[in-house]
């Protein structure tokens, strides 16, 4: 079986027939994962992700293997579609768990990795459009026809929201061995060199063979500052079920949200974080801070969306 994000649909069910191929749980992750990260209009994952605040785009991907504990990262990687991919090469072939910046690209080109633009016309403009309305005091006029132009196609890209999103893929064979792959394009027009929560194993992903797996989407940094998914895995082994363990560490990023630009009024995040996680036996919970969304599972049977557990109804 396969769990992923809501935007992992078809990921996961890719995902179940290579693993019914008899294919590698970790290749099987990260090939359901390329199907979005290779997807122009996924616009937080991969080719056409929303770049950074010089509009440049840069990725941040992971995977982990059960069985061998072994794991490869990239952080901050350019122009290379498929991140989910390079960061299984690390793994492969490098002695290192994680690459960063120039040296992931080097390392990416040095293993036939091909190079290409990753900014589509859409991003480009999303971008603009956020850079045009920074402030009124800059050199740059607000750009009405772009907004125009989103409203047009149906996208409602407010004006200076800036969104995330991931996908995460975990994925469990008949033979019970686990593995996965998180990527993503990062925080929209982030700081150059940013790197969220994706690539860190033990914050995006975290995978122990012997008991179960876990994955995050949202606000990463949060998520590393828990080290959530680690968390979550060492929960499950000492006998919490998947959405106890997923609960029992968003109540602690609640907890230790204590900065007060990231509050509510009630003391509550401003931000979201959800969870993923799939025990070795197949049990499957996933959860947010705040109600709302899916994720999507491929239990060998069906292929579907479910409901996000949450926290706070709001
Ligand atoms: N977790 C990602 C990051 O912080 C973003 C997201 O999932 O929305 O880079």
């Amino acid at each position: 079986m396969a769990v992923s994000s809501g935007n992992g649909l078809r990921a996961v069910e890719k995902a179940v027939a290579l693993m019914r191929e008899g294919k590698d749980v970790v290749e099987a992750a990260v090939e359901g994962v390329a199907i979005v990260e290779l997807d122009p209009n996924d616009m937080s994952v991969g080719y056409g992700g929303l770049p950074n605040e010089n509009g440049v785009v840069e990725l941040d991907a992971c995977v982990m293997h059960g069985p061998t504990m072994r794991a490869g990262a990239v952080g901050a990687l350019q122009n290379i579609k498929t991140p989910g991919r390079v960061a299984r090469a690390v793994m492969q072939h490098t002695d290192h768990v994680m690459l960063v910046g120039a040296g992931a690209l080097a390392f990416a080109k040095a293993v036939g990795f091909e190079e290409s633009n990753l900014l589509t016309e859409a991003s480009r403009k999303a971008w603009m459009n956020w850079k045009s309305r920074l402030s009124k005091d800059d050199d740059w006029l607000d750009d009405d026809e772009i907004a125009k132009d989103f409203a047009a196609k149906g996208g409602d890209l407010p004006t200076t929201k800036r969104p995330t999103g991931t996908i995460t893929c975990l994925c469990l064979n008949a033979k019970r061995e686990l593995g996965g792959c998180t990527s993503t394009s990062g925080l929209a027009y982030k700081v150059p060199g940013r790197v969220g929560d994706s690539p860190i194993i033990g914050a995006g992903l975290y995978v122990d063979g012997d008991v179960g797996a876990a994955g995050s989407t949202g606000r990463g940094e949060a998520n590393i500052q828990v080290g959530g998914t680690r968390v979550i895995v060492e929960n499950m082994k000492r006998g919490l079920p998947p959405l106890d363990a997923i609960m029992n560490v968003l109540k602690r990023v609640c907890d230790q949200t204590r900065t007060e630009r990231l509050l509510k009024s009630k003391g509550k995040p401003n931000f979201n974080l959800t969870y993923y996680a799939l025990r070795k036996d197949g049990a499957v919970a996933a959860a947010s801070i705040y109600k709302g969304g899916t994720y999507a599972v491929n239990d060998g049977e069906t292929n579907k969306h479910i409901e996000l557990a949450y926290l706070f109804e709001n």
